[in-house]
């Protein structure tokens, strides 16, 4: 079978999250009747420290719920300029909610607090457009899985806060985040008025993420998920694996991320201009070719012929995403075929 690391997406249930999954206690969650979800919606709240939580099917829409109760149409939300909010999610904050953005530049994505901080403009007046919230992602997907420093995050959450700008977390990552930087959950959560976080990457969940923020926030991002055709019924089918994850998928990430330094190691020994691997922090293998003469599309069409499938995100970069379906003995395999593909 071909070894996979597109994504941290394409885990598929085990045995056991897909026993937990059958035998879920279900209700109609449109009701607010399914046990398990309500269950996981306060677990999770409670972990971050966070009034209340709402499961919705992907991170884009919990992303997208949550901006929106901060930023109203017109008004501005400052994230970095790789950022998951202004680059994968198709313009939805723009479509859906009226929301401006403005981006800042950082290498890695890595936080610097003064970048946002220095753009940022609240109660801009009449003629200029008035910044209300700031996103930031952690870990940082096409920085690389990039950890963000707890002491920038708290240094920009204080001044943000004391200028009346709220703070939202994409956190899909926060697990990965959790385990490297040793930070706890409910740390994150004292410096944002929401937070994001996926089920279904690293933990390895089929389907979820959760919208975290007070109970205020989490009722309006109820109603909206209801109206933009997101509400769903006996959903702690997919509640129960979540708690299965939970349960048994957070400590173990240290694998993934010790299998992504592995290969960044070995790929930096043949060629330092593919990736410094100290930059290399969880789970995310993010590689320059440009120095290689292989454009990274013809890099991951080679891997793939081989048998390794990876993502071209750009002309020269290529990303691996270590995840819990992926071996020691894969990891060997796919540093040979990356070897022998670079030459
Ligand atoms: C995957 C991801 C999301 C959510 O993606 P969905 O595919 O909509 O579930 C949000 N933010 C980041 C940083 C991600 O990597």
């Amino acid at each position: 079978m071909a070894i996979d690391l597109r994504s941290d997406t394409v885990t598929r249930p085990s045995q056991g999250m897909r026993d937990a999954i059958a035998s879920a206690a279900v209700g109609d969650d449109v009701y607010g009747d399914d046990p398990t979800v309500n269950s996981l919606e306060e677990r999770v709240a409670a972990m971050f420290g966070m009034e209340a939580g709402l499961f919705s099917p992907t991170g884009s829409l919990a992303n997208q719920l949550l901006i929106r109760t901060l930023v109203k149409p017109g008004e501005e939300l400052l994230t970095e300029e790789r950022a998951h909010i202004v680059r994968a999610e198709l313009g939805a904050g723009a479509v859906f909610s009226g929301i401006t953005t403005r981006t800042w530049h950082s290498e890695r994505g890595l936080l610097n607090a003064d970048a946002p901080l220095a753009l940022a403009h609240e109660n801009a007046g009449p003629y200029l457009v008035s910044t209300t919230a700031i996103a930031i992602e952690n870990t940082h997907n096409f920085g690389g899985g990039t950890v963000q420093p707890i002491s920038e995050i708290a240094r920009l959450s204080t001044e943000a806060r004391q200028r009346g700008i709220s703070m939202h977390l994409d956190g899909a990552r926060i697990w990965n985040a959790h385990v490297a930087s040793g930070v706890a959950f409910n740390e994150f959560g004292k410096h944002f008025d929401t937070i994001s976080v996926c089920l279904s990457k690293g933990l390895g969940a089929p389907v979820g993420s959760i919208s975290l923020g007070s109970k205020a926030t989490i009722a309006e991002c109820r109603i909206w998920r209801k109206r933009y055709g997101g509400g769903m019924r006996q959903i702690g089918l997919l509640a129960a694996a979540g708690h299965y994850a939970l349960d048994h998928n957070i400590e173990r990430m240290t694998d993934d991320h010790a299998r992504a330094k592995k290969m960044a190691v070995a790929l930096a020994a043949h060629d330092s201009t593919l990736i410094d691997p100290t930059t290399v922090e969880t789970n995310i293998v993010g590689l320059e070719l440009s120095q290689t003469g292989i454009t990274a599309a013809d890099f991951a069409a080679r891997c793939k012929e081989k048998g390794l499938w990876i993502s071209a995100l750009g002309k020269s970069y290529a990303r691996l995403v270590t995840h819990l379906d992926f071996d020691d003995a894969q990891c060997d395999e796919a540093i040979a075929i990356m070897l022998d593909v670079l030459g």
